[in-house]
């Protein structure tokens, strides 16, 4: 059979400005990118504390691993294969055979401490935590209530549960509470799983509401952390710390990939639900562990980011005068003091000209269409570092106010 059926999918796409393909972005330093051989800053990458290039990790990175002796051991015969452990870039196996190492496990360890939790678990990304975990969790004859803005690897972990999946408006609290008197008696196991940051809008969900809600009705809050571990909290552990919900929310997700500025995700919880997921999250079971030098970059950006409390404020206040800026301008902009500022422009065709239109200034931000937004909410999402500069938001403010005059 021909797959043309894919073409005309694709013409679809194309014909409501909806296509996508990758951009070949060199990173040159932690705010600067170049693509097709133009400077740009870079206002589109999830880099918020600016440790993707932070001297530390990259040592970390290629460093010797937890076990061996300074200087010590060779893999394996002379010649192509004389080379220490720290060269060994793939860890070979999936967790549960041969892929786990020391560097593993001391990250889970100190993960947990960080997480002031019982124990922790790692994914090979942040998606994988959370398609895993939620699948494991929950089963066909369980309820999730699940937000409307969730991130896509949260719903397709809902879908591949099999429980019944009761989607809520975007943060609607009321309306959650009515959906969940209707149906949380139908179900054995009920669950409210959530962004903490919502990715795309760069809001915060109604966390305490909903953790007691989830008290009130026996039910098990999941949180997602993603964007929010290392930005929110005196000590950098996302939205449940900073609304002291920490021991309340049971399952909470995160990701080595954000602000922790490498690669990989995880979970914190009690010894029950980690050794769980160990034994039933199948993309943990089934892929294969990280590499080592990324369990110790990871290291050393948690032991980083702990005590970044000046960089949080920072970026915080870079947050509310950007936002401040845009709103003054006349464009509708996302609320909050969050890194990521939406700024709602509807029309996705309208989105990628505005896109390009930034571009042409020296500024990279991207536009985000459907389906990763709803129909008419296109927009275009600022992301921003610690790193930026003031003179680098004065220049994207100037370049945003040039949109209105076209
Ligand atoms: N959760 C949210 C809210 C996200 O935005 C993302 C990534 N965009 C993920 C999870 C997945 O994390 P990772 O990139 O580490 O796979």
């Amino acid at each position: 059979m021909s797959l043309d059926w894919l073409n005309d999918l694709l013409q679809e796409r194309r014909n409501n400005g909806l296509s996508r393909s990758t951009l070949v972005a060199k990173h040159l330093d932690a705010t600067t990118i170049e693509i097709d051989g133009q400077r740009l800053v870079n206002f589109g990458a999830n880099d918020y504390m600016g440790l993707a290039c932070h001297p530390d990790l990259l040592a970390a990175a290629f460093s010797e691993p937890a076990f061996s002796e300074p200087g010590a051991s060779t893999i394996g015969s002379p010649s192509e294969n004389s080379i220490t452990p720290a060269m060994r870039w793939g860890s070979g196996a999936s967790p549960l055979v041969s892929g786990y190492g020391p560097d593993h496990a001391a990250l889970e360890a100190e993960l947990a401490k960080f997480e002031t939790t019982e124990a922790a678990i790692i994914f090979s990304s942040g998606f994988a935590a959370n398609v895993g975990t939620v699948a494991a969790l929950a089963s066909g004859r369980d309820i999730i209530f699940s937000d409307a803005l969730n991130h896509a690897s949260l719903i397709d972990g809902c879908r591949l549960s099999r429980a019944k999946i009761c989607v809520y408006p975007h943060a609607d609290i009321d309306l959650l509470r009515v959906l969940i008197r209707q149906h949380r008696g139908t179900a054995e196991r009920a669950f409210i799983v959530t962004d903490s940051l919502f990715s795309m809008d760069g809001d915060i969900a109604p966390l305490q509401a909903i953790v007691e809600l989830a008290e009130e009705f026996e039910m098990v809050t999941i949180v997602d952390e993603a964007h929010a571990t290392g930005i929110y909290g005196d000590n950098g552990l996302g939205v449940c710390e900073s609304l002291d919900l920490l021991t309340r929310v049971p399952v909470r997700i995160g990701t080595l990939s954000k602000a922790l500025g490498g690669l990989g995700g995880f979970v914190v919880g009690s010894h029950v639900l980690i050794e769980y997921l160990r034994n039933f999250a199948r993309p943990y079971i089934y892929s294969t562990a990280m590499p080592s030098g990324m369990a110790r970059a990871s290291r050393a950006a948690l032991k980083l980011v702990h005590s970044m409390t000046e960089q949080r404020r920072l970026l915080k206040q870079k947050s509310l005068t950007l936002r401040e800026g845009i709103h003054q301008l006349g464009f509708e902009v996302g609320s909050g003091d969050s890194p990521i500022i939406p700024i709602y422009l509807g029309d996705a065709k309208e989105v990628v000209r505005y896109s390009q239109e930034l571009r042409r200034h020296g500024h990279f931000v991207p536009a985000i269409r459907p389906p990763t937004v709803p129909l008419d909410r296109s927009l275009l999402r600022i992301s921003l570092s610690v790193k930026h500069t003031d003179d680098q938001l004065r220049a994207l403010l100037k370049s945003i106010g040039t949109l209105l005059e076209k």
